[in-house]
């Protein structure tokens, strides 16, 4: 008999587990998922839906008792609600592990006392700690938001003196920390995999592009010295081996000036950067995050095909109803995610560009730049 699979968010990336799950009716019965948008993406793909926010007691209680096990696509989950379920279902990555990570001035302590690289950081609770920090740190630096931080949006890179007590404010009494700044000559990633069994894979090093703190294009796979993508995944697996808890993570990276390579955050799930594998790789990053909670051996993560993944982003100045974007071409595997309304900057969906045989990632990113236009947002009428 299949197990049911509850998972906290349904947005794009529990649409695309609940996909994969539907690929394995063995193991995976019936998948349900708790948002507070109603018909979200994964409601759309055949899953169920107990509508509430990700925070909810009673909710997270609910889908608690209707599944055998637990996951996220989101880490703002509360971590202690989720350890009171635990008697009821199964949570992978666990309570623990979250609790951890979605934090991200204890996820940097915890790096750091496991001897893996991070930028230099320090707690801030008071104007004047940031003012000793800044002190310490020079400048730029950023001050950034502990908890529920995504896409940029919770950090302040402060650029001289006179900026500290603006930035200071703009987080209205939230926890904080500050950061020193890192001039980085390339953001990577590595998407990582641990199983029930303690099985480990990590998946070749990727490159991110980022626009306005958002992640727009995605290099697979990165173009660096081997020496560089195999010292990446050595992190990534060292990082796996002291972070425990099943499922797939994405570990962001900055490389550099010289070739050093800090962490820059990791999410306990499955990650934008990890879209790719979806066409280019043996097994999908979806799949494999149900192979790691399910307790099944991990598949393999060879990178068959070089890929760019794009992501469609809504247009700047426009809210609303949206043109179906469409484009058939040879090797473009586009997806979208079912959102009725573009904002700007919302991710409506991706498209994965597939090498074909002895394209260069240079050509790829020729067609990309080609087919931008046609990827922008316009209204339905
Ligand atoms: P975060 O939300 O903390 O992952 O940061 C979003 C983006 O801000 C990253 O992808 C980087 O482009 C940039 N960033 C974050 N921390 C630093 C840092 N210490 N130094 C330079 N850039 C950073």
């Amino acid at each position: 008999m299949g197990k049911i699979l509850g998972i906290i968010g349904g947005g794009q990336l529990g649409m695309m587990i609940t996909e994969d799950a539907k690929k394995m009716p063995d193991e995976i019965s019936k998948v349900i998922v708790l948002d507070p948008t109603p018909n979200c993406p994964a409601s759309q793909v055949g899953a169920e839906q107990i509508i509430g926010d990700f925070k909810d007691k009673k909710s997270i209680q609910e889908l608690a008792e209707k599944s055998d096990i637990i996951t996220y696509e989101i880490e703002s989950g509360d971590s202690d609600v989720l350890k009171s379920v635990e008697k009821d279902a199964e949570i992978d990555p666990s309570p623990e592990t979250l609790r951890v990570i979605q934090d991200k001035f204890l996820q940097k302590t915890f790096l750091q006392e496991n001897n893996i690289s991070v930028a230099d950081f320090i707690e801030i609770n008071s104007i004047e700690e940031l003012k000793e920090g800044l002190k310490k740190f020079g400048y730029p630096a950023l001050l950034k938001a502990r908890r529920d931080a995504y896409d940029g949006r919770g950090n302040y890179k402060i650029d001289e003196p006179s900026e500290m007590e603006k930035a200071f404010d703009y987080f209205k009494g939230q926890k904080l920390m500050l950061e020193k700044f890192v001039p980085f000559k390339m953001e990577v990633s590595v998407i990582a995999a641990r199983n029930k069994k303690g099985q480990i894979k990590t998946y070749p090093l990727v490159e991110n592009i980022h626009e306005k703190n958002i992640l727009r294009q995605t290099i697979a796979p990165a173009r660096v010295s081997e020496k560089i993508s195999t010292q990446a995944e050595e992190i990534a697996r060292k990082t796996m081996s002291v972070l425990k808890g099943a499922g797939v993570f994405g570990i962001e990276m900055f490389l550099t000036e010289n070739d050093e390579i800090l962490i820059n955050e990791i999410a306990p799930r499955v990650h934008n950067s990890g879209h790719h594998t979806l066409q280019s790789s043996e097994t999908s990053q979806f799949e494999q995050h149900l192979r790691a909670i399910l307790g099944l051996d991990l598949g393999s993560v060879k990178l068959v095909k070089p890929t760019i993944m794009y992501n469609i982003l809504g247009s700047a100045g426009f809210e609303g109803e949206y043109k179906p974007i469409e484009i058939s071409q040879e090797n473009v595997f586009l997806k979208m995610y079912g959102k009725k309304i573009s904002k700007p900057q919302r991710k409506l969906g991706h498209l994965n560009l597939v090498a074909k045989e002895n394209e260069s990632i240079e050509e790829l990113i020729d067609k990309i730049e080609g087919l931008k236009e046609k990827l922008q947002t316009s209204p339905l009428n």
